[in-house]
């Protein structure tokens, strides 16, 4: 059954609301992908949204018509292979909200369960849900771990993450990367893209949490949610009046730092 884990104050009048899915929440969370929730609820909130964060799980049904986000964390393997098995029955409803363009972020083992299939580290194949075209591939005995910069030339933003993955994931060529790559190895150290940007689906191997690292991102998926609920010309706070973070470059650039 849907539970609700997190909501804002009831005490505080915001003009709008958002209500959010976490998807497998209580089994896809690795490396505190949670704090995505937490950051999604902050910026939310400094936009004026009272924010409700379900938790939709194993038998559960997702109603696209009732969520405005939704948030699909990673996960390891045998995490994974449950969550595989479930996901047939979800599909439908998951494939209309991403069709319909609501704002979807899926972090690592969710971003690869959006796709076609993933290969786990022991070479047993697991089905995605079909809905996007990517694909993952496994790798024998190693990982890409490491600090990651990314950019994103259509919206002229940088983000910064840590990776930890055993996935390499190749994008259909309906998808666009959410990014290239700076430094790390990003989606498959190939082709020099990282993440996935699709619809309003954000993808990517990116934990930190994304969105506590870079709220840039954090902004424009819930800017872009409250636009699709409450009208095109909604007319929101700035980025800068509302995080005004000014975080030094060489503050988020962790690696150059170290260098
Ligand atoms: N199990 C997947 C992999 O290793 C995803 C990992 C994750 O979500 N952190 O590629």
């Amino acid at each position: 059954m849907t539970y609700t884990s997190l909501e804002s104050s009831h005490q505080v009048q915001y003009p709008y609301s958002l209500r959010i899915a976490h998807l497998y929440g209580n089994l896809m969370n690795t490396y505190g992908d949670n704090g995505n929730i937490l950051m999604l609820k902050y910026v939310a909130e400094k936009l004026g949204a009272h924010v409700t964060v379900d938790i939709v799980s194993l038998k559960d049904r997702f109603d696209p018509d009732t969520y405005d986000i939704a948030f699909f964390g990673g996960g390891q393997d045998f995490e994974q292979t449950i969550v595989s098995e479930d996901l047939p029955d979800k599909k439908e409803d998951l494939d209309r909200f991403i069709q319909e363009d609501k704002v979807m972020l899926a972090i690592c083992g969710g971003f690869q369960l959006l796709g076609q299939y993933y290969i786990e580290a022991s070479g047993k194949r697991i089905e995605g849900l079909g809905i996007m075209g990517h694909y993952t591939l496994n790798q024998v005995n190693n990982r890409y771990i490491g600090d990651i910069k990314i950019h994103n030339e259509e919206f002229d933003e940088t983000y910064y993450g840590f990776e930890n993955h055993q996935g390499r994931t190749i994008l259909a060529e309906d998808e666009k990367p959410l990014g290239k790559v700076v430094y790390g190895n990003g989606n498959n150290k190939e082709d020099g893209g990282e993440g996935v940007y699709y619809k309003n689906v954000f993808g990517s191997y990116f934990h930190g949490p994304i969105l506590s690292r870079n709220a840039n991102l954090a902004y424009r998926l819930v800017s872009t949610a409250l636009k699709n609920k409450y009208g095109k010309d909604l007319s929101l706070p700035a980025y800068e009046e509302i995080l005004s973070l000014e975080q030094p470059e060489e503050y988020a650039d962790v690696k150059s730092k170290a260098e």
